[in-house]
């Protein structure tokens, strides 16, 4: 037994029947379906070996190895039998990806339904846990980090209030030792600590990962050259792994018998990349070598601007994708159809295009996706600062001319972030008549593409055939419950 634990909750330590896309549900609120048969649908609990879960999030993988490295007896451990090791541990990590909510996906749909999501509601349930609180008492040390962290800041209260002794907001790796340290020694933390960007890790201090990661996810790149003003990525800086680096990922996640891989970076597109012009040899050398040993590869995130800046490198990273699978999904951020909105606030996200151009790069973009059997799961921002009724007008334009293109299309409320923190959060009471018929758009358009995806999605596996028909069930009524609401 060990004294350093690190754990997350249901919502996370989920492979999602090895498709990210099923993720999303996590941001839902609880529903028209029973919690036990959506659980299921959504995000199904890892299969674990005494406790320990078959893969965890390659954060908290990467947590763990830092710990490791520096000498930490760690154990990453499922939420389900935390019981049996909090009697030893001295310290909890726990790994957050939306703690409150407030993610743009779950702030949106916890909006129109009044209810928390799914991934706070699980996050809040871990903290309360009957066994944690006990552990609380008898001296246990609860650190938080990851992705949502950032929420804390908009939550302070709550750090107390969930017993938790300190929040870690960041690339942690040059600092998780010490605040884990001081945490084993009993000394006070800092209640809330935002690693500056100074000390984020070069490439040569990001330690790699020791266990496996779900669904096969391996970091191929940190930080983006684009410099969106809603966003906080922009605000570290870009590195890219070597490819022995990503190599050594991938070898461990295939040591654990999980042959997939998930390529994880702002923008897959641009690896190799010191601009936002696709380094050609680079990436498809990078895939040449991850098809070889994969047998079915995602990318987390990239961009229609670097796809429409050379269509011909698609195509030749997609036969190569292609040789074991029959499609593959990312991340699309299109954000808006305006391009005096593109111009304000994300002048970059067009280059090497002009940002005058929006509309038609996103066309070109998501068309050549769709010859090439790229899936992309796209998000628009609803409420973006200084938005006029013309620019709502223009990307219910856009959204109307990308219909014909296999694809989701998300429509998230805008969250004051990166360099906009200073703004007015986006909220239900604000929609108007526009932002309610291009949330009603985009729901109808997905509804069209979304028996198609999970056709996809599910093909060649005879024995999900049945959990098949429970999705087209579960989108059935939803669409129902839409046209009701319309
Ligand atoms: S392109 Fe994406 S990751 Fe990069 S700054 Fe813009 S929103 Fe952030």
């Amino acid at each position: 037994m060990v004294d350093v634990i690190l754990t997350a909750d249901k919502t996370l330590m989920s492979n999602y029947h090895n498709n990210e896309f099923l993720g999303f549900g996590t941001c839902a609120p609880p529903n028209f379906i029973p919690e036990w048969l959506y659980s299921y649908l959504f995000f199904p609990s890892l299969k674990t070996k005494k406790g320990l879960p078959t893969a965890a999030p390659y954060g908290l993988r990467k947590t763990e190895a830092q710990l490791l490295k520096e000498g930490f007896q760690v154990e990453t451990v499922s939420p389900n039998h935390l019981d049996n090791y909090l009697n030893n541990a001295k310290v909890l990590g726990i790994h957050t990806m939306d703690p409150f909510g407030l993610g743009p996906a779950s702030t949106t749909l916890a909006a129109l339904f009044k209810k928390e999501p799914y991934l706070a509601k699980h996050f809040h349930t871990l903290l309360n846990s009957p066994e944690l609180t006990k552990a609380k008492q008898k001296g246990l040390k609860v650190i938080v980090g990851g992705p949502g962290a950032w929420q804390f800041k908009y939550r302070e209260k709550a750090i107390k209030e969930l017993g938790i002794d300190c929040v870690v907001e960041g690339e942690a790796e040059n600092i998780v030792g010490k605040i884990f340290r001081t945490a084993l020694e009993g000394q006070e933390l800092d209640r809330h600590y935002e690693v500056g960007v100074g000390q984020a890790p070069t490439l040569e201090e990001i330690p790699d990962i020791v266990n496996p990661s779900i669904n096969g996810l391996v970091e191929i790149g940190r930080g983006c050259c684009r410099g969106c003003q809603f966003c906080n990525v922009t605000l570290r800086p870009l590195r890219w792994y070597p490819l022995d680096k990503i190599d050594r990922e991938i070898g461990v996640n295939i040591a654990a018998g999980k042959t997939g891989a998930c390529l994880h970076s702002e923008d897959v597109m641009l690896y190799g990349s010191k601009n936002t012009m696709p380094n050609e040899e680079e990436i498809v050398q990078l895939h040449e070598q991850v098809t070889k040993q994969c047998t079915d590869v995602s990318w987390s995130h990239c961009s229609l601007a670097a796809i429409a800046s050379n269509p011909k490198l698609l195509s030749k990273l997609s036969e190569l994708i292609l040789q074991n699978q029959n499609w593959w999904g990312a991340e699309i951020g299109i954000e808006t159809g305006s391009s005096e909105i593109a111009k304000k606030i994300m002048p970059a996200k067009a280059h090497p295009f002009s940002a005058d151009n929006w509309h038609d790069v996103v066309c070109q973009g998501m068309g050549i996706a769709h010859d090439n059997r790229l899936v992309p799961a796209c998000t628009i921002i609803v409420g973006l600062p200084e938005e006029t009724e013309d620019d709502i007008l223009k990307t219910m334009d856009l959204v109307d001319d990308l219909k014909d293109m296999r694809s989701l299309i998300v429509p998230l409320f805008f969250v004051p972030l990166g360099k906009l923190t200073t703004e007015d959060w986006f909220t239900k009471t604000k929609l108007n008549g526009l932002h309610k018929k291009l949330l009603i758009q985009c729901a109808e358009r997905d509804f069209r593409w979304i028996d198609d995806l999970i056709d996809i999605s599910f093909s060649g596996k005879w024995y999900q055939s049945i959990t098949k028909e429970f999705y087209k069930g579960f989108s059935a009524i939803a669409k129902r419950k839409v046209r009701q609401i319309e």
